[in-house]
């Protein structure tokens, strides 16, 4: 009894594997639809990434040029700087030189001046006298306001350099400035890849498991199928966990179910054709009660509802386990009860109906024993 218990829990359990690796299958689908979406993200991060590290290397450059740049303009200021510096001695030394000839012409008075001219032998060498005089101080005077043009002149073009160079510096400054500002917004762009690869990390993760538990249920139903059809051939899998078999129904039920829909009559047996295999081999599983629409269904006994669904085939249906066996409701209209919850014997659970592959009103009821629909007429 035990046992039996144990071999319907994992019936019932089969009959739940689809439904259930349907829903983990979309589980994953979702899962790998988030991934997907988490690889563009990031894939889009790092292009935008690539593109900031592009703009901050021709940042570096330009910078880099701008330094080289300074430099040089530094070393046309230094070279500007010691050529003012010479052109102010030379203007100097013009100054001090025609202050010492004029202080010298004043000094030695007009005397001197005077006998310059007197020592001329001739008119002609005193006239050339005087103009040498004159021309002197002419002289010296264009001399000075040729040093002071020159000094002016490299003034003008070590200020131009000055400008220049102040120019670069500025250039530099904002240069340094869009460096900082790109270096954050990279900073901030290869958080978001971390993060992005975090979270795709766990996808992925996630994936793996919904991966590995589907194979686990696929290789379950696999193992359950291939029990269900060796007790049905006869022969149990070694080991001695032998199963008894259900026997055929032979008129007279054990009443351990209830009828679940007494205001119907019965349209279809199980089976249809005699099986030589045994119970799992025939070709109507179950038990119909042809009703009219709406009709109440009834739970066949006490238990618990372990599924409520659809599919193509059964319709709106219900499977309550009752411990020793599970029934089967299919073809509903309606639904009255929920998975998970407790039902007592008679209690409406659900009501006829012709939904999924079903020609007209009725209940499909089947009885599943040992992972095997049995006929029903044996419990009832
Ligand atoms: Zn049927």
């Amino acid at each position: 009894m035990q046992k039996k218990r144990l071999v319907s829990v994992l019936l019932v359990g089969a009959l739940t594997f689809g439904s259930a690796v349907q829903v983990k299958a979309d589980d994953l689908q979702d899962a790998q639809n988030q991934a997907s979406e988490l690889q563009d993200k990031k894939a889009a991060a790092q292009a935008e990434k690539d593109n900031l590290a592009a703009q901050l290397e021709k940042i570096v450059d330009d910078m880099d040029k701008t330094k080289s740049d300074i430099e040089k303009k530094q070393e046309e200021i230094a070279a500007k700087t010691d050529e003012l510096i010479a052109a102010q001695i030379d203007e100097n030394n013009q100054y001090n030189s025609m202050k010492l000839r004029i202080q010298y012409m004043y000094e030695n008075g007009n005397g001197q001046f005077l006998e310059t001219l007197l020592e001329s032998k001739s008119i002609a060498e005193f006239l050339s006298n005087a103009e040498y005089i004159a021309q002197i101080s002419e002289y010296d005077r264009n001399m000075l306001v040729e040093f002071q043009d020159i000094v002016t002149e490299v003034e003008d073009q070590k200020k131009d350099l000055e400008e220049e160079n102040k120019k670069l510096e500025e250039m530099q400054t904002s240069l340094q400035e869009q460096q900082t500002e790109m270096e954050s917004l990279i900073e901030s762009k290869s958080e978001e890849i971390s993060s992005l690869s975090s979270e795709l990390g766990e996808v992925n993760e996630k994936i793996a498991s919904l991966k590995a538990e589907a194979e686990r249920q696929a290789r379950m139903q696999q193992e359950a199928q291939a029990a269900a059809s060796g007790s049905s051939g006869g022969t149990s899998g070694g080991g001695g966990t032998t199963v008894t078999p259900t026997p055929p129904y032979t008129g007279g039920g054990s009443g351990r179910l209830q009828n679940p829909c007494p205001s119907a009559y019965i349209s279809s047996e199980f089976g249809g054709r005699a099986s030589p295999g045994g119970i799992g081999s025939t070709n109507h599983k179950g038990r119909d009660y042809a009703a009219s629409t709406g009709s109440p269904i009834y739970a066949a006994a006490s238990g618990s509802v372990i599924e409520v669904g659809y599919n193509g085939a059964r319709g709106n249906y219900v499977i309550i386990n009752h411990g020793d066996l599970a029934t089967l409701y299919q073809h509903c209209s309606r639904i009255l009860v929920s998975s998970g919850q407790s039902v007592s014997t008679g209690q409406n659970i659900a009501l006829v109906g012709s939904t999924g592959a079903s020609t007209g009103p009725h209940l499909h009821f089947e009885v599943w024993v040992n992972r095997t629909p049995v006929d029903p007429r044996l419990y009832l």
